[in-house]
């Protein structure tokens, strides 16, 4: 189940929140998020009583199941890469407090290429954005028709 394969076209709707129901208050024994009242929050204190589950976000990154792409290049990248990575790790941080379904599955370099694959398409373009702003560059979306995004970014000089 990888968006790279031939499930594309039945990523239509998220299969992962719609396969279950949890009792509520639920929380998940991966990475702690709670599910209460028809939402996903952090909360300080887990509720005693919850229900133990394995959340939507951590079944989508155990199946490796990305719902969005930003790939950054050019010479600029290989010479500001760790500022780069500060921002991507304070914006991600940032976003998932407010948004804790909105994760990094992983950051990988690909030859003199970085690409960060997110849970869903919120994060990648929130992180194009963050990048663009910071930087300027060109920096391009493509959407599909199924709430997944694949952006790009480049900056030379
Ligand atoms: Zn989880």
């Amino acid at each position: 189940m990888n968006r790279k394969g031939e499930s594309i076209k039945e990523a239509k709707h998220d299969p992962y929140m719609l396969k279950e129901k949890y009792p509520d208050p639920s929380v998940c024994e991966t990475c702690n998020v709670v599910f209460t009242k028809g939402i996903y929050k952090w909360e300080k204190i887990i509720p005693e009583n919850a229900n133990k589950i394995k959340c939507p976000v951590c079944k989508r990154i155990w199946d490796d199941f990305e719902g969005g792409s930003l790939v950054l290049e050019g010479e600029f990248l290989d010479k500001h890469k760790e500022e780069i990575m500060n921002l991507i790790n304070s914006t991600a941080k940032l976003e998932g407090q407010t948004h804790p379904l909105e994760r990094i599955i992983e950051i990988k370099n690909i030859d003199n290429k970085l690409e960060v694959r997110t849970t869903y398409e919120h994060l990648a373009r929130r992180l194009g954005d963050a990048i663009h702003r910071a930087y300027k560059g060109d920096l391009n979306y493509t959407y599909s028709d199924d709430k997944y995004i694949r952006a790009s970014w480049r900056r030379d000089n």
